[in-house]
């Protein structure tokens, strides 16, 4: 069984990989494209071929050489130019660091770890970096050097292993609500609050929430480059992933199931009660929410990662591959955010000033 995997070009013999583009997989040498249907022919009869039963256990070796002392690093060997490629074990897809050809790990990605879903790239590198630099524009609180003195020091196209959880909820939500009036009849100022107890019931339905699978992504930086548009997502195909990273999963689909849970419960709480207006004050004082028994699929979804220094701290943005949304920490700079609001304190001084000028 071969251990990794390099599509190649069959009228150049270069190494092809999927460009974001035009959907399909592109040889960068001779621009010949090929449609990713072609390609699924190509992975299929390259199963085939590689249907050999493994009787010896000792055979696991051959799917890459574990290496470091507790094993977190995987080798390769690139079948292009025979370089050794070096990767986490959990890492599916990669190029190989002497010859630059894309390198995919099959058995990342097949039997039990196969993907139902992918989300190709729809955006490229270019245009994760000019999303950095709108994302800086504007910023008034970041330190004047940041922008010039900030260097990228890598951008990585990145397949995040994720889960995708369909579930009903059904929920019963009771509230203390409040309604507040006042009035004066000249010589007393009166106050009504009315109470009530207002409930809603029924049932909602969850499509496809997201938890990422990779302990190494973290969860907050993931869920805030959400939304994606699930609908553009296909079969898993690995000519996706070639050119790019890609990891598998770490965190099993049992384990990513209570922060999906918990996202449902807040969701179900949130629907509801944006249902229940007119009232000065609303208090849940009891919630009842069951969340049936869904299904899971398991899907990788495009990421750009972007890391950058500045003054030898490190500063990570993220870019949705599909829909350009972007995030990241910046740099605050205290002297200026000490100006501002400076300024702010300044202008309502003067204000009050005016108005005891004209009294
Ligand atoms: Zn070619
Ligand atoms: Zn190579």
């Amino acid at each position: 069984m071969s251990e990794v995997m390099e599509y190649k070009c069959p009228c150049c013999g270069g190494a092809i990989a999927f460009d974001s583009h035009v959907q399909k997989m592109k040889c960068p040498y001779c621009d010949t494209e090929f449609e990713m249907d072609t390609l699924k022919e190509f992975e299929q009869e390259n199963m085939e071929q590689d249907h050999d039963p493994q009787w010896d256990a000792s055979q696991t070796e051959q799917d890459g050489e574990q290496i470091g002392g507790d094993g977190s690093m995987s080798a390769y060997i690139c079948e292009a130019c025979g370089g050794e490629v070096i990767a986490d074990t959990t890492a599916g897809a990669m190029s190989c660091p002497y010859c630059g050809n894309p390198v995919i790990v099959p058995k990342q990605f097949e039997g039990m770890l196969k993907p139902d879903l992918i989300i190709p790239f729809k955006l490229d590198r270019k245009q994760a970096e000019q999303k950095l630099r709108d994302h800086l524009k504007g910023k008034v609180l970041l330190p004047k050097y940041f922008k010039t003195e900030n260097r990228i020091k890598e951008v990585k196209g990145l397949y995040v292993p994720f889960w995708l959880y369909d579930s009903d909820a059904s929920a019963e939500i009771r509230c203390r609500a409040t309604r507040v009036h006042s009035w004066s009849d000249g010589d007393y100022e009166y106050t009504e609050t009315e109470h009530f107890l207002v409930s809603r019931g029924g049932d909602l339905g969850f499509d496809k929430v997201p938890v990422d699978g990779s302990e190494k992504m973290a969860n907050d930086l993931m869920e805030s480059i959400e939304p994606f548009r699930y609908g553009e997502a296909v079969p898993f195909q690995k000519g996706y992933m070639a050119g790019y990273l890609a990891d598998r999963y770490d965190q099993s689909s049992e384990e990513c199931a209570p922060r999906a849970n918990e996202r449902m419960r807040e969701s179900t709480v949130q629907a509801f009660m944006s249902t229940i207006q007119g009232y000065a004050t609303c208090v849940p004082e009891h919630t009842d929410i069951r969340l049936k028994k869904g299904t899971i699929s398991y899907a990788l979804l495009p990421i750009w990662v972007l890391s950058t220094k500045y003054r030898d701290k490190s500063y990570t943005f993220a870019m949705n591959g599909q829909t350009g949304k972007f995030v990241g920490d910046l740099p605050f700079d205290k002297g200026k955010a000490v100006q501002i609001s400076g300024g702010v304190f300044l202008a309502v001084f003067l204000i009050t000033f005016l108005l005891a000028g004209l009294l």
